[in-house]
């Protein structure tokens, strides 16, 4: 075994020995149950570590993470998730997070091959090619990042309109999605307010919070280069 992994190991005997040590039956609470209260859809990029960003121990923070946090109507490994976490856990928040500076969109937007990977983007090419035009308009340095978030206001839509969740609000259980963007450069996560918590309030919710990322790029934009 290399060095490297052995030094994995090591560091988790060490990590569940400190936390058994500071808070004394941790695992043996958690082997009884699992309440999570939040579904987070984000990002597979190792830089963007779920439970840590929101300071939530294993157990608070159920996950689903792939490349650049797309939620597919037939990819059935998000719609299990999905499914388990709102049907069985209960959840009462779904999460869906990107991120700035996204290799992922980034790839996308420029059209970049990379492999098999391509495919999966084809995805996120759709976001972009639906607001091409738009994009075009602001300044190439902004595009990506703006495409992060144009890329979770349609990933967080697309949540809502899943089975999942039309069934859940349809039977009367209380779930509301929204979409946050996390930036890379700060460790900030923000709210782009695409908030749902029923059927109806999925089309105006999106509209609006489209309005406000156009608005707020459109400003920076405006502004004279410092
Ligand atoms: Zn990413």
């Amino acid at each position: 075994m290399s060095t490297e992994l052995q030094e994995l190991l090591d560091s988790n005997k060490q990590w569940a020995a400190d936390t058994e040590t500071r808070e004394p039956g941790f695992f043996s609470r958690l082997l009884k149950q699992q309440t999570p209260q939040y579904l987070w859809i984000g990002c597979a990029d190792s830089r963007v570590p779920a439970n840590e960003l929101v300071n939530l121990l294993p157990g608070e923070l159920f996950v689903h993470r792939n490349v650049a946090n797309v939620v597919v109507h037939s990819d059935l490994n998000c719609l299990s998730v999905m499914q388990f976490a709102v049907d069985a856990l209960k959840v009462k928040h779904i999460i869906v997070v990107g991120h700035s500076n996204c290799g992922g969109v980034k790839a996308a937007l420029l059209d970049a091959r990379t492999g098999l990977v391509d495919n999966w983007l084809r995805h996120v090419q759709d976001v972009r090619n639906h607001h091409s035009e738009w994009l075009e308009s602001i300044a190439v340095e902004q595009r990506v990042n703006a495409l992060c978030e144009l890329n979770v206001l349609e990933q967080a839509r697309n949540a809502c309109q899943t089975t999942v969740v039309q069934d859940a609000w349809a039977r009367g259980q209380e779930i509301v999605v929204h979409g946050w963007v996390y930036g890379l450069h700060n460790g900030l996560l923000e709210d782009l307010r695409i908030t749902a918590a029923s059927a109806d309030q999925v089309a105006p919710a999106f509209q609006r919070a489209l309005a406000a990322v156009k608005q707020r790029y459109e400003a920076a934009r405006l502004q004279p280069a410092a």
